[in-house]
């Protein structure tokens, strides 16, 4: 006895005219868009799962055997076979055309991963990342060894800071160019760029600041091929004053090489992004993968290094690579399967609107009922309005209780074990099991070298918590999370730059501008003439006439003029430019240049490739002009001036 199919095909979607179109053989047919990327399947709010991800899956079984009613008759595979056709038929029409969609994906990705492993082979790929099991055996072996104080516990917890997150999200996320471009865009390549070029401009930049750049951006080179095809001088010029610029070089490098070498596609996972795109690191791949592709995979940024800490209540350095490790394993336990990318953006939308750094708004968070540092800020101010020594209703951190500490202890009492020709290792039970065993090793240059076998367990020492010398601080609030070493200030270095200017050339005022090494700070931009040497005095003005006149050749040395400074501080350099100009006089043909070097307009300096330092620097120029109005010398952005001369122009 044969089984008889469902009577699917009887069945009537509400609201769906009995003369729906039928779509579903368009759906297989060139050119068609796939299933899982109709733009009518958007529309109607289903989360967006990608043919072949994981997500895929996860996604159907949540929306359970009749999910497609939700998303309108013409994705019902069966409306295919119409009124009057028998199920046989129906049968017929719908296999071949998902066969094929099937077959072509499978030689479409197979194409792909063929042209990866190539890449892969070649000497041009950064240094192999753990892969994704390597990276989940660390995460399994991290949080068996953390107190669970500062895990999630069970499902339950998992799926209510996903559902909260989730909601609030949906009612609340900003109205942003990337996201709506990502949203509205079923080419997955194309996807990709739109979220790779948001994602590095966003690195280390406010929003506010990317969303002009961003436009302007993706109006220029609206796809991966247009920028591939772009000249690094362009990419420079669009990104000046968006600083940290080897951002925009790695962007068109990677844009290049996957135009070339990719066949034009985006690699499909966070593990192939982050080995062979430049410049794309942990954080962009998860981000690319999850956002663009839906590949369940956390991502941590600055903003959910925060959330994170503050949730959990991790108090330890959050740039120490325990912490690190930790905040990430968090960041992949809470990742939603069916909707990766909007997770990851929702969490990071939280950070960046909610739990700001310095005033986040609890009351109105959505998390706040999961939240530790919240739950520690309400049993610290119960405490202090009752006096009471403890409440049992808020749970701690159970390994942070003081105990006396082994490896201080000084006693050893167990037998040496060689472990070198004239070093020993002594296993010591200095206390009461398991918290108080200790090793301690013994030769001539380690002498008196202490530590806990088992240093979590109760005995005072949690990695994750904050270091005893660093106690709770009442007036913070949530804001005691999260800590941070303190960094090491910038190196200062000076700099000499002269304003090299043809006040009265023929077709108008020129400036001379010469290019930057191709690699190392600010590289490729344009600047003044400029040299590294000491903060003053005669031997920085020789240095820099010497510089000047291998641009421009003999120069009246007398017309050098110090104007005054700017202090420019990149991401670990603090620079003080000592800012000179010259005038040169007389009508004055404008001189090629020699390579490496232009005479610019003042239009086309304020066009050009340059850095936000040199427009600083040429702010104090022009306010030391002859004429310049008072108002002018106010309006210069924090530039400190110190001995200015006049300018001697005539
Ligand atoms: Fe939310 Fe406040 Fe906790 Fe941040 S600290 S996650 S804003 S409750
Ligand atoms: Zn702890």
């Amino acid at each position: 006895m044969t089984r008889r199919a469902p009577r699917l095909s009887s069945r009537r979607v509400p609201g769906a005219s009995a003369s729906s179109p039928c779509t579903a053989p368009a759906v297989g047919g060139r050119g068609g868009a796939l299933p899982s990327e109709s733009p009518s399947r958007r529309r109607v709010g289903l989360p967006f799962t990608p043919p072949g991800s994981g997500a895929e899956e996860a996604a159907r079984r949540a929306r359970g055997p009749m999910g497609w009613r939700r998303a309108g008759r013409s994705h019902a595979p069966w409306s295919a076979s119409g009124a009057g056709r028998g199920r046989r038929s129906g049968k017929a029409i719908m296999k071949k055309p998902r066969t094929a969609v099937r077959s072509r994906h499978r030689k479409q990705a197979s194409r792909q991963e063929g042209r990866e492993k190539r890449v892969l082979s070649s000497s041009q790929v950064k240094p192999p990342t753990p892969n994704g099991l390597a990276r989940r055996q660390e995460e399994v072996v991290l949080q068996a060894s953390v107190s669970p104080y500062h895990l999630f516990r069970g499902t339950a917890e998992v799926r209510a800071f996903r559902e909260n997150l989730l909601r609030w999200y949906d009612r609340e996320k900003r109205d942003l160019p990337w996201r709506r471009r990502a949203e509205g865009e079923v080419d997955l390549d194309r996807r990709a760029y739109a979220v790779w070029v948001s994602e590095v401009m966003l690195q280390q930049t406010q929003v506010a600041t990317v969303i002009d750049y961003y436009t302007r951006w993706m109006q220029k080179w609206p796809t991966l091929q247009d920028l591939a095809s772009a000249s690094l001088e362009g990419v420079n010029q669009l990104w000046a004053g968006l600083g940290y610029y080897s951002r925009g070089r790695r962007l068109h490098e990677g844009a290049r090489k996957v135009v070339e070498e990719l066949g034009g596609h985006v690699p499909r996972t966070a593990e192939t992004l982050q080995q062979l795109l430049p410049g794309v690191g942990r954080y962009t791949a998860g981000a690319i993968a999850s956002i663009a592709f839906g590949q369940a995979t956390g991502v941590v940024d600055g903003n959910v290094v925060r959330v994170l800490c503050r949730v959990r209540a991790i108090g330890a350095d959050s740039s120490s690579a325990l912490v690190s490790q930790h905040l990430w394993s968090l960041a992949q336990q809470l990742v939603d399967p069916t909707r990766p990318g909007d997770l990851n953006q929702a969490a990071m939308e939280l950070g960046a609107t909610v739990c700001t750094p310095q005033h986040p708004r609890c009351s109105q968070c959505p998390v706040r009922s999961l939240c530790r540092a919240h739950q520690r800020v309400e049993r610290e101010q119960l405490l202090a309005s009752r006096s009471l020594p403890g409440s049992p209703d808020v749970e701690e951190c159970g390994e942070c209780r003081p105990q006396p500490s082994p490896a201080l202890s000084g006693t050893c009492s167990g037998s040496l074990i060689p472990i070198y020709p004239t070093t020993w290792l002594s296993l010591c039970r200095a206390g009461p099991w398991p918290a108080l065993w200790a090793w301690h090793l013994s030769s001539p240059g380690l002498r008196g070298t202490w530590g806990s076998l088992f240093p979590a367990p109760g005995s005072g020492q949690c990695r994750l918590c904050a270091p005893p010398s660093e106690p709770w601080d009442p007036t913070l609030g949530v804001t005691n999370f999260p800590r941070k070493a303190s960094r090491k200030p910038p190196r200062e270095e000076c700099s000499a730059t002269c304003v090299l200017e043809q006040p009265r050339a023929v077709g108008g005022p020129r400036i001379l501008l010469v290019q930057r090494p191709n690699s190392g700070l600010l590289a490729g931009l344009w600047e003044f003439p400029s040299v590294t040497t000491e903060p003053s005095g005669q031997r920085q003005r020789q240095a820099l006439l010497r510089e000047l006149q291998r641009w421009a050749g003999p120069l009246p040395a007398t017309r050098l003029r110090h104007l005054g400074q700017v202090v420019h501080t990149f991401s670990h350099i603090k620079l003080t430019y000592e800012v000179y100009g010259l005038a040169l006089e007389g009508e004055t043909p404008v001189t090629t240049a020699p390579p490496g070097a232009r005479w610019l307009t003042r239009e086309e300096f304020h066009t050009a490739a340059v850095s936000t330092a040199m427009k600083k620097v040429f702010r104090v120029y022009e306010g030391r002009r002859p004429g310049a109005c008072k108002v002018s010398l106010l309006a210069l952005s924090q530039p400190s001036f110190s001995r200015p001369e006049s300018m001697g122009f005539q």
